[in-house]
């Protein structure tokens, strides 16, 4: 139980699971937008406030600023006077303001003397400021120090009682921003709360959604073990998702596959135990008779054991082919290629199955459309070549006739043996290369066949990347071609004879 949680959080740690993945993405995907968010209406509000903040102390001091005009506070009209009253009424103003936004206003005239300053610091003093400056050439500034929490701004005192529009003052402001940044930090306590209250929910969501998701992977591990376990032998099924049913439709395959080679090596080890015994069994009973009778007459002795030794012959020949079988079913077993005259090959295999022809009053004709020289492995083409026309010649009539073709073309040679025969039914044509499979069971069995010899052949065409195929009549004959490519096993390329 430790180890399987070990294993998981390895897992998890690992970034290789599933499930850690959806985590980080659902826990990334609520958490970078709510930090944003959060961040984004601080900043917008902290910008907004100040530049409200700004407008309105602008509007205030303009209007100072035209008071400041219309009372002649600068003196420059010289029928003009500003009495005390006005004075103290303006002064009263500008006090009011600088108390009301926690600031300082400087009133500094066009020598850039200051007229008036709330902190009454600086009266009479000459400033020379880069703003101000600016600001007497019409290019008014507002600063926002957001370190230290205030506004700077110059506001143009502008005479409007003349056309010409002249800036005669200006007032340098400064305003403390306490307020708004004890709002903001009030709001984002809130926010703080709040998104760490988000923070939970995200990942309850993301453990939930994490395990939610995954879930029917888990149910595809668990049927698989299940089968594997043998507790169950039926297919599997998780239809939750497309990607689940793709993988467990690819587990049944395999799971068929599986299943059908199983069967068929279950029956072929039937097969052979039965082929084995038949032998065996007939021996046993010709043995077991002889052994029972007194004063057995020579020549029955004589027949008995000649049929011994034809039982003794045939459980040879059953063992020979299984064995040339297995061979071939080894896959990693190598070709043993060489360039070989199919033409010589043919002639060979024919003259040492030619008495056996002759036995059975069987003609055999060799056709050679041209010379063949391919690449292949000689005692496999000997196989193939020697089973299908030995065939041709034992499932023949009397007097019948077997023709064997050999051509070629740029890429493959064929090889075909046709014969007068018995023909084989369609309904066998399909199974004839299955091992043991007999169309006559007695009859093949009489003339010594065991059922693996089209089998050895198909085995031997396909390590070739060749292919086989029959036509075939009942009572007429039948026809099988092998078609093989020159160099196919080894590599591309034709080879004529010259
Ligand atoms: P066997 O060793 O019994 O000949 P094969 O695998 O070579 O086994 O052939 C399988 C069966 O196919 C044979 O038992 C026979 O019934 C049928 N068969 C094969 N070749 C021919 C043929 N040329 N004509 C008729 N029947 C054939």
């Amino acid at each position: 139980m430790v180890g399987k949680i070990c294993r998981e959080l390895k897992r998890l740690i690992s970034l290789r699971s599933l499930q850690a993945r959806i985590f980080i993405i659902v826990l990334a995907a609520g958490f970078i937008p709510s930090v944003i968010v959060r961040y984004g209406i601080l900043n917008n509000y902290e910008e907004q406030s100040v530049q409200q903040r700004i407008y309105n102390v602008q509007n205030q001091l303009m209007i100072v600023g035209n008071h400041l005009i219309s009372n002649n506070y600068f003196n420059t009209k010289p029928e003009g006077y500003t009495s005390s009253v006005s004075r103290e009424v303006i002064d009263a103003e500008l006090e009011m303001i600088s108390n009301l936004y926690e600031g300082r206003v400087m009133i500094i005239d066009s020598s850039l003397k200051v007229v008036k300053d709330t902190y009454g610091i600086s009266t009479g003093r000459t400033i020379i400021s880069e703003e101000v400056i600016k600001c007497f050439r019409g290019e008014s500034i507002s600063n926002y120090d957001s370190s230290h929490g205030y506004i700077e701004m110059t506001t143009p005192i502008i005479d409007s009682s003349d056309d010409s529009g002249q800036i005669v003052g200006v007032m340098l402001t400064s305003i403390s921003n306490e307020a708004i940044v004890a709002m903001l930090e009030v709001l984002d306590r809130k926010s703080v709360i709040l998104q760490n209250l988000m923070i939970v929910v995200i990942v309850a969501m993301a453990m939930l959604l994490s395990v939610m998701l995954t879930r029917p992977f888990n149910r595809v591990t668990e049927a698989i073990n299940e089968v594997s376990a043998g507790y169950s032998d039926e297919s599997i099924s998780v239809p939750d998702y497309a990607e689940t049913v793709h993988i467990v439709d690819a587990f049944n395959q395999l799971l068929k596959r599986m299943r059908a080679l199983d069967n068929s090596r279950q029956e072929f080890v039937e097969n052979v135990s039965h082929e084995l015994k038949t032998p065996m069994a007939a021996i046993k009973v010709l043995a077991d008779s002889l052994a029972g009778q007194r004063d057995v007459p020579v020549e029955l002795y004589q027949e008995f054991f000649s049929d011994i030794v034809s039982e003794i012959d045939r459980e040879n020949q059953i063992i020979t082919d299984l064995l040339a079988l297995v061979k071939m079913d080894k896959k990693a077993q190598e070709l043993n290629i060489t360039s070989l005259n199919m033409n010589d090959l043919v002639e060979l295999i024919l003259k040492r199955l030619r008495p056996l022809a002759r036995k059975k009053d069987v003609e055999v004709i060799f056709e050679s459309v041209r010379p063949v020289v391919a690449e292949v492995d000689e005692v496999k083409m000997t196989l193939i070549m020697t089973n299908l026309v030995e065939n041709a010649i034992k499932y023949n009539k009397e007097n019948g006739w077997v023709k064997v073709e050999l051509d070629a073309d740029h890429q493959f040679f064929t090889f075909r043996v046709s014969d007068s025969g018995l023909g084989i039914p369609e309904e066998s044509l399909t199974n004839i290369y299955e091992r043991f499979y007999r169309v006559d069971k007695s009859h093949s069995r009489d003339i010594g066949g065991t059922g693996l010899g089209l089998a050895i052949t198909k085995s031997a065409v396909l390590m070739h990347r060749g292919s086989i195929t029959v036509t075939s009549v009942e009572g007429e004959g039948s026809s099988f071609t092998v078609k093989i490519p020159l160099s196919g096993a080894v590599s591309g390329g034709a080879a004529f004879a010259s």
